[in-house]
């Protein structure tokens, strides 16, 4: 008799604990104690540090964590405030912390989103005139939070120094406005050599950003990469705003540096069994498209994960995985359920063995790094259908 047989003849033979407990191991375990160090690691980045608020990034659903539990385990860690990238994602971080300074990094999509970052106190980033003139358009019931956006050699959002000081000048008269700052992006601060940065940097400080009493505003240039490097450290300013992102989820901005090198502790770890041994004659292939040939006798581990977990399909044969104590290389190509290892050198591994795809034993850098990739994208791109575990 199969399960769902049982079910219908009301005999169910499971408590609902047991049958998920006994489901496919594909799951994902999300840290907040990893989450909460990383961020207090941040926080003591910077020479600037004692005057400086570091907003978490959770946009993406926290960099696929899960908004909803990261945003309440930095809320217990003390956090200064979040970021976001529009305003529906602000406003479910609004529901879960009431009082929080959220920061829309894209700013409004519209009329619409200012009278809603109006009522629900929302800071939104304005990087072009079309924001401004929805907001001209607008009479709110109070002040909303502004962010000025400066375009400082990224070419993606903002304006140039010239038309920011004006849209400055425009925003300060505006009795609906509440100027929180100035800020920029960096295009390369991950690189090992910083000369793009200062360059970004030194565009940027050219420029007094000033209220209309003459007072330095808010500023707001780093990145975890920024923060990291250290790389805005010698500009003394106060009232420095923070925006750190990836390494608050236990990933290394740099190529050249890990996260295990700077005490980042990975917050996302990917887990699963092997499901199936196999033997593979020499001269066998493996997988879809028979991508991988066994260049000796090879004993292969098939493993419940795959691309319709969100693991990359384009992780080639070689991308590390931690089975049973020992890191084995993936071979053959990553299918929508499973994936597959060569074990030959692990002789003690069986069928059920223990995987992590990434976590403690691999970091995901690693294997953004083998597919070609970045953490960023793997961690955003698992999917709902691993069970998922938060402790
Ligand atoms: C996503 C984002 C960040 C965070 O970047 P990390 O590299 O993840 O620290 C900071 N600022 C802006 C404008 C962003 O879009």
């Amino acid at each position: 008799m199969t399960y769902y047989e049982a079910v219908e003849n009301d005999m169910v033979l499971l408590s609902l604990q047991e049958a998920l407990a006994m489901s496919r191991p594909a799951k994902i375990i999300i840290n907040g104690k990893h989450l909460a160090h990383n961020y207090a690691l941040a926080k003591q980045q910077m020479s600037t540090a004692l005057s400086s608020q570091t907003m978490a990034v959770v946009k993406a659903d926290a960099y696929g964590h899960g908004a909803e539990f990261c945003v309440s385990a930095l809320t217990k860690a003390g956090v200064d405030g979040f970021a976001v990238a529009c305003v529906d994602e602000a406003l479910a971080v609004r529901a879960w912390a009431p009082l929080a300074p959220i920061m829309v990094l894209e700013g409004a999509f519209d009329a619409r989103d200012w009278r809603l970052a109006c009522e629900h106190r929302l800071q939104l980033v304005v990087h072009q005139p079309e924001q401004l003139a929805w907001l001209a358009e607008q009479t709110l019931p109070a002040p909303v939070g502004v962010w000025l956006k400066i375009n400082t050699g990224m070419h993606r959002l903002g304006f140039s120094v010239s038309d920011g000081q004006r849209a400055l000048t425009q925003l300060l008269s505006n009795s609906s406005v509440d100027v929180c700052g100035v800020m920029m992006h960096h295009a390369c601060a991950d690189e090992a050599t910083p000369s793009f940065s200062e360059q970004q940097l030194a565009t940027f400080y050219a420029s007094q950003w000033h209220d209309v009493a003459g007072r330095p505003l808010g500023i707001s240039t780093a990145n975890s990469a920024v923060l990291l490097a250290d790389l805005d450290g010698s500009h003394t300013e106060t009232n420095i705003v923070n925006r750190a992102g990836v390494m608050l989820y236990g990933s290394s901005p740099f190529a050249h540096k890990t996260a295990g090198d700077m005490n980042l502790k990975p917050v996302m770890s990917v887990h699963s069994r092997v499901i199936a041994i196999q033997s593979v004659p020499q001269g066998g292939y493996v997988g879809y498209g028979c991508t991988w040939q066994a260049q000796r006798e090879t004993t292969l581990a098939v493993v419940a994960m795959g691309y319709g977990d969100g693991y990359p399909r384009h992780a080639p044969s070689g991308t590390p995985v931690w089975v049973a104590g020992k890191v084995c290389p993936l071979v053959g190509r990553v299918s929508m359920d499973m994936l597959t290892v060569d074990v030959t050198d692990h002789a003690s591994v069986a069928h059920g063995a223990p995987v992590e795809l990434w976590g403690e034993h691999v970091s995901v850098d690693r294997v953004a790094a083998s597919a070609g990739t970045i953490s960023y994208e793997l961690l955003c791109q698992m999917t709902q259908r691993p069970q998922r575990e938060y402790i």
